[in-house]
């Protein structure tokens, strides 16, 4: 069956695709089908001038004020009236909050099916995604259509957009604006307090020894804030922890309080993408390495010559005191800086 292939986004604040936008599109172009670009925001002409080249047969969109926020009817409505446009028959879109959020809805609008999660898309099309907590893997084609691809990333290269590619006729197509939910502002935390960074070259990863008593008899706690704060800070590094180390605050013990269950990685947490991971005073038992399948390249510093590291998990092994090396690390970092 020939399909059309709607590639689904919506611009950043500053009017831009993001990254994980840009690998969506490589994917839906490597499906081959007859490609039409969907974009959702408040002005959208820069994000498409920027993937002009991109061999899209059209580029549709709905744009103004209404849809320059994220909110569930103005995206929801967005999105209806794109794939309708489109006939589309797949459509492809980031795993992005603000999608997750609204396109099951569109789905069931369209009678369509969504699959959301994907980690891979081939020929057919076939994608893949994973269940219980990363153990299985499904490789899944659909009958229905349309059908509903939200696409997890590090799934392609992206797509190399450029300032002003070229210049786009974008068909706007227009959706009457019903909501009464009005977006009042945002409250997030600030960025440098955010540690976890889904985009970081880096996963630095914490785990208990940081709040056990080390040599002299003692634990220290600030010193290890500082030291792990120290080194985000230079690096832009992500942070993820061990169960242990964000199960310590329920037990009562003292704990580093930039830390909480989001950042836990592992079985029971999260299987983040980064490309590199250093592990620090973590045991690297199974349940917490298996939530580093994807991480390519892993270090690790542990006191512990025979920790679970050492049995296969990681790259480099550095046998030695983390606080010592972060010190020394971060000291060269700050050095390199200046
Ligand atoms: C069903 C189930 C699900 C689970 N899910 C997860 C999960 O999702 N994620 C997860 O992380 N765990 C999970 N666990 C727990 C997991 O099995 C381990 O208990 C946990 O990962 C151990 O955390 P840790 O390595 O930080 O702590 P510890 O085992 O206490 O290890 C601390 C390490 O720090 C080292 N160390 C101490 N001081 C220093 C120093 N100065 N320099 C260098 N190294 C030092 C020690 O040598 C030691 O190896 C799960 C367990 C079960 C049963």
């Amino acid at each position: 069956m020939s399909e059309t292939i709607l590639l689904l986004a919506h611009t950043e604040a500053d009017g831009s695709l993001s990254r994980l936008a840009l690998e969506t599109l490589a994917a839906a172009k490597s499906l081959g089908g007859a490609l039409v670009v969907g974009l959702i925001g408040g002005d959208v002409q820069t994000a498409a001038d920027s993937i002009a080249g991109c061999g899209a047969a059209r580029f549709l969109s709905v744009a103004g004020e209404a849809f320059a926020e994220s909110r569930y009817s103005t995206d929801a409505a967005a999105a209806e009236a794109l794939v309708k446009a489109a006939q589309a028959t797949i459509v492809i879109a980031p795993q992005t909050s603000r999608f997750a959020r609204c396109m099951a809805g569109v789905a069931q609008r369209l009678g369509g099916r969504i699959d959301t999660h994907v980690t891979a898309i081939a020929e057919g099309p076939q994608i893949t995604r994973w269940y219980y907590r990363q153990r299985m893997e499904a490789v899944i084609e659909r009958a229905q259509r349309p059908w509903f691809l939200l696409v997890e990333s590090g799934i392609a290269e992206p797509y190399p957009s450029r300032d002003r590619e070229g210049a786009v006729a974008v068909e706007m197509l227009p959706v009457e604006v019903s909501s009464r939910t009005r977006v009042l502002g945002r409250q997030a935390p600030k960025a440098e307090q955010q540690t976890i960074r889904p985009d970081a070259k880096l996963l630095f990863v914490a785990g208990a020894g940081w709040t056990k008593k080390q040599a002299d008899g003692a634990a220290h706690i600030d010193d290890a804030a500082r030291l792990i704060l120290g080194f985000l800070a230079a690096t832009g590094a992500s942070l993820g922890s061990s169960k242990s180390l964000v199960d310590l605050s329920g037990e009562g013990q003292a704990v580093l309080p930039f830390l909480s269950h989001m950042n836990q990685v592992g079985q029971t947490g999260s299987t983040p993408r980064h490309p590199k991971g250093l592990s620090t005073c973590c045991h690297g038992e199974e349940p917490h390495v298996v939530g580093w399948r994807f991480i390519r390249e892993r270090r690790v510093i542990n006191l512990d010559a025979n920790c679970g590291w050492a049995r296969g998990k990681a790259d480099v092994l550095y046998v030695a005191d983390a606080f010592a090396v972060m010190e020394r690390v971060n000291a060269l970092l700050a050095e390199t800086a200046t």
